[in-house]
């Protein structure tokens, strides 16, 4: 057993433990555990200071989250782009394996809330037809293991599947998407590394949502990880009391360029059943991304995203940067909120009248089917 297992063994997870150690009754815990998991790691339950705090908000069970039934289980649709129950596969050229039901922290505004610690949806028997999948379908050039967290397994089972990937022909990348740096640094080894830097281009996306996560524990895994090679991204997820605010997101943004993650997305948090109390505004959103823009370095700034509800996939939504746009000329207002114009290049005489509306091609340039 690996030290990492051994700390998993010391993990919160009994709602009278759990109730002890937070100053929250027992019943209460309980009924949320039957709806959804709890579990939080030793060392991230000491990054929390004082209760209600960003880490506190996180992970910590809240009785709102019985509260909040929205009927939404499923916000993205996930299931309806499962060919198999390991697959979702919603975008031309890549897709996500889910290999791992388990998490060392289950975060109380998870998306896959539904699935995540429950090993009957995501099951060790389902990854040979994922990878079945994958093989067959050849259009797919990029693959990212996720979850649950794909770090969750021993160093052999994550091998066997980051072999399989890399031995199919037409897998250009694979990315992994774990929180593990973040809640679990310990089980970033270097036995663990060292097999990773065997499968590049492999690239690894973390999941940091509030400065104080940046830790020395943390740190020494993103530099392990950087110094194998392996390019990583950050996601976050905006969320109500931990990081809508401008200042907290900038210095999030800022201490993960320092331990060279570049930060990729900034999610809006999905509209999932039990997560009300954590989600916030569109409107804070886009204050926490003019708040960026401009006013640190460009490497700091995400891209800013909804997951449109009903599996429409990420949709990027920025400030209004772009007023005006005419054949004459672009009107932009910079970081400042200064005005600027841009002069078009004057429009060639044209041969045939343009279309009312524009075309649109699939992915692979074929006209579209009506
Ligand atoms: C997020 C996501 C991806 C990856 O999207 P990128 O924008 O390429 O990072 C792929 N498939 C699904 C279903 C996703 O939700
Ligand atoms: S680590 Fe990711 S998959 Fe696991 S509970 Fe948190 S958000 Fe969900």
């Amino acid at each position: 057993m690996d030290d990492w297992q051994r700390l998993m063994k010391g993990v919160l997870r009994k709602p009278e433990e759990i109730a002890r150690k937070f100053g929250l009754d027992v019943e209460e815990v309980r009924r949320i555990a039957k709806v959804f998991k709890i579990q939080i790691t030793p060392y991230y339950a000491g990054l929390i200071k004082e209760r209600g705090d960003a880490m506190w908000r996180q992970m910590v069970p809240d009785p709102a989250e019985l509260k909040e039934d929205t009927g939404v289980a499923d916000p993205l649709d996930e299931d309806a782009d499962s060919p198999v129950p390991s697959i979702v596969h919603r975008y031309p050229d890549r897709c996500l394996f889910l290999v791992s039901h388990s998490c060392a922290s289950f975060c109380r505004f998870c998306t896959r809330k539904r699935k995540v610690g429950d090993p009957s949806k995501i099951h060790p028997r389902y990854i040979e037809d994922g990878l079945e999948y994958i093989r067959r379908h050849t259009e797919l050039r990029d693959v990212i293991i996720s979850g649950g967290d794909p770090l969750m397994l021993s160093d052999r089972r994550l091998e066997a599947i980051v072999k399989a990937v890399r031995g199919i022909p037409h897998i250009e990348i694979i990315r992994i998407g774990t929180r593990v740096p973040c809640v679990l640094p310990q089980r970033v080894t270097e036995k663990l590394v060292a097999m990773l830097k065997k499968y590049h281009p492999l690239y690894v996306n973390v999941h940091f949502n509030h400065p104080d996560e940046i830790t020395p524990e943390s740190s020494r895994a993103l530099n392990l990880l950087a110094d194998a090679g392996i390019p990583l991204g950050n996601q976050t997820v905006l969320l109500k009391g931990v990081n809508d605010d401008p200042l907290v997101m900038r210095r999030l943004m800022q201490k993960l360029l320092a331990v060279r993650v570049r930060p990729y997305y900034i999610y809006q948090a999905d509209y999932v059943s039990g997560t009300e109390h954590l989600r916030t505004t569109v409107e804070k959103g886009l204050e926490v991304m003019e708040s960026l823009r401009g006013w640190t370095s460009g490497l700091a700034v995400p891209y800013y995203c909804i997951d449109a509800p009903g599996g429409g996939g990420k949709i990027p939504v920025l400030p209004k940067y772009l007023q005006s746009i005419t054949d004459e000329q672009v009107v932009l207002r910079n970081y400042a909120g200064e005005l600027f114009i841009y002069p078009q290049v004057k429009p060639k005489p044209k041969r045939r009248p343009r279309p009312a509306t524009a075309p649109c091609y699939s992915f692979d340039g074929a006209p579209p089917t009506p």
